[in-house]
């Protein structure tokens, strides 16, 4: 019997179809783990449905349940940092609600920290019940990252993973809002290690991502962790500022040549929209990293607390 305290978090948000039977299964495996204390950290992230009342049943009925509300919906980047921050486990593992991520996976990621690794996370093998279109954009967009930021994200792996204290702490340590997890979870670094599994497909309930929220992740991932996007607004000026500059040359040149009969007007206000066009892209660039210093500075907190109720297990132990 070790003393050793693992909390699970997981973010909620409409999830009242999916998340008792969640709870059965995720307890069916941790009361298996018989040397370890367990604890589950449910995340209220603003739900409209019934998912805080059934939250507060499991946590009647079951003595490892703590449950957060928020006053709101944040989002889950943020719902699972506020998690984060409410678990007191020596390990903490997080895992979605909607049981795309098998609880039967954790006695491995387990078995992993205690080898050695201060992460554990998982890694699919495939994806079902997704579309070509998701997997082809988001192997794109994995490949893209690792090309130009600044940091190598680890391909088909979600955000549920195993993290030891130390590495929880430093995560922790990271307040920023604009908060791209699967990124940050690379970004602390230290040892860490993938566990293969096959992913399920959503077992009931729809999924909150649509293409435009994805396009947005992806844009967070790209300005969280580049600059590049801002340096490749002045290659382009570059390049452009070049180019029309050779064009001058040869327009002069002809012209000494061949004398002027006002031709070059279709090609002149062809150059005019195309810089037009390359210049408000580039202020748009400029205006995305803006955007975020502007909220980056308000320094509002992360998320606001509605209620806070402690697992009964993890009570036992403060006292
Ligand atoms: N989630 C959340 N807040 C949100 C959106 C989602 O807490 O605003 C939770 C959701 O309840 C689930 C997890 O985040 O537990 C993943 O959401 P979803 O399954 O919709 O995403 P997908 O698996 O399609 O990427
Ligand atoms: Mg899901």
């Amino acid at each position: 019997m070790t003393n050793k305290l693992i909390s699970i978090v997981v973010p909620a948000y409409n999830e009242q179809e999916v998340i008792t039977h969640f709870h059965e299964r995720l307890a069916a495996v941790m009361n298996e783990m018989a040397n370890y204390r367990w604890e589950v950290v449910y995340v209220n992230d603003g739900s409209k449905d019934d998912t805080l009342k059934i939250l507060h049943g499991l946590r009647d009925a079951d003595e490892h349940v703590a449950v957060l509300n928020l006053s709101r919906n944040f989002g889950k980047e943020i719902a699972l940092t506020a998690g984060l921050d409410h678990s007191s486990g020596d390990a903490i593992v997080v895992i979605d609600a909607d049981l795309q991520d098998p609880p039967e996976l954790i006695p491995t990621l387990v078995e992993r920290w205690e080898e050695g690794a201060d992460v554990a996370y998982a890694k699919r093998k495939k994806r079902d019940g997704e579309s070509a279109f998701k997997k082809a954009t988001a192997h794109i967009f994995y490949r893209f990252m690792a090309k130009i930021g600044d940091v190598v994200l680890p391909e088909d792996t979600g955000d549920f993973r195993l993290l030891n204290r130390k590495a929880l702490d430093a995560l922790n340590s990271v307040r920023e809002r604009h908060r791209f997890m699967k990124g940050l979870f690379a970004w602390i670094g230290f040892h860490q290690v993938a566990v293969e599994y096959d992913r399920d497909p959503r077992f009931a309930g729809v999924t909150k991502w649509n293409y435009w929220k994805l396009w947005n992740l992806a844009l967070e991932g790209f300005t969280s962790f580049t600059t590049m996007p801002l340096k490749l607004a002045t290659y382009i000026g570059v390049l452009t500022a070049f180019g029309s500059f050779v064009y001058g040359l040869y327009m002069i040149i002809t012209t000494l040549i061949n004398g002027n009969d006002v031709a070059g007007y279709p090609s002149l206000v062809v150059i005019v929209l195309f810089l037009g066009g390359i210049q408000l892209m580039s202020i748009g660039v400029i205006g995305e990293y803006l955007g975020r210093i502007f909220n980056e500075t308000k320094k509002r907190p992360l998320y606001f607390t509605n209620e806070w109720v402690p697992s009964r297990e993890n009570k036992t132990i403060s006292e």
